[in-house]
């Protein structure tokens, strides 16, 4: 009887401490969602006035208030730099926010050819090469890919990575996006190479953390929120999908993103 009387009591106490971590758990949770909140709605306030800023920036370069002075406009140019850097850490915030909210709306994912979000990306960022030199080149293969995906938002992704790439990648240099299929194990990869800078084997494991810049780019004077890998991240997850790294340092570095094929696409 004593040890019937036991194993209720310990059933008890396992009761109450499962009910005690669910409270903590919902706690948390709620605390997260109001963080979440928090971000975006000050990242939304900071944009009208920064964009006011920035407008009466460009109208003093115009000269709408006089001829500057040499000294004038150099002032100008830090300002408008910095506040143009103070808007995009906004808006990556903003996006940020909203990609990882649990009420964000959820991505509408629909059967779509991964070689058309490459082509897609690379017109993209081509204003990015202009004064660059720079080899972007894509290897794919000559049938579709078909993942569950929502275009905008890989697209987004894949932007972000290319022009990583190219901001840290050297005159001269070459970036490749490649992608492959695994059709055993119903998943593609989707990947960038470059041969920049690459990133400090002691520092790769946290290029994904929020506001992450690597010593090497900071040294550099590279510009940059350190948001755009999270960006990346979070609509990978969102599509069932993973992320990757492989860097050497001076020599370049590649990004692998893994996605499911779309159901019913395997060919065997
Ligand atoms: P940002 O590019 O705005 O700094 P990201 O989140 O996109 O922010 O990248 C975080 C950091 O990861 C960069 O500052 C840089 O240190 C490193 N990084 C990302 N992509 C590359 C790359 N292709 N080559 C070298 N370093 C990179």
């Amino acid at each position: 009887a004593r040890d019937v009387t036991e194993t209720r009591r310990n059933q008890e106490l396992l009761r109450e401490a499962l009910q005690r971590e669910q409270l903590a758990v919902d706690h948390l949770r709620a605390l997260d969602d109001a963080k979440d909140d928090f971000v975006s709605t000050v990242s939304h306030e900071l944009r009208t006035p920064l964009t006011s800023i920035i407008g009466s920036i460009e109208l003093l370069e115009d000269g709408m208030a006089g001829e500057l002075l040499p000294a004038q406009k150099q002032m100008i140019d830090v300002i408008e730099r910095n506040a143009e850097r103070l808007l995009s850490m906004a808006n990556d915030l903003l996006t940020l926010a909203s990609y990882e909210s649990p009420s964000a709306p959820v991505t509408h994912l629909e059967p779509l050819d991964v070689r058309t979000v490459v082509q897609a990306s690379h017109a993209s960022v081509i204003g990015l090469l202009s004064s660059r030199d720079l080899k972007l080149s894509e290897d794919l293969p000559a049938e579709p890919v078909l993942v569950d995906g929502e275009a905008a938002y890989l697209e987004r992704a894949l932007t972000n990575l290319l022009s990583n790439a190219i901001k840290f990648t050297r005159d001269g240099g070459e970036i490749t996006t490649t992608v492959s299929v695994d059709r055993d194990a119903e998943r593609c990869r989707l990947s960038v190479s470059d041969t920049g800078v690459g990133i400090p084997e002691d520092e790769i494991q946290n290029v994904f953390q929020r506001f992450f810049r690597s010593s090497n780019v900071r040294a550099d004077a590279i510009q940059g929120t350190g948001l755009g890998l999270s960006i990346v991240r979070s609509i990978v997850e969102r599509h069932h999908g993973d992320i990757d790294v492989h860097s050497n340092p001076g020599q370049g570095t590649t990004f692998t993103i893994t996605l499911p094929l779309a159901s019913g696409v395997r060919t065997d």
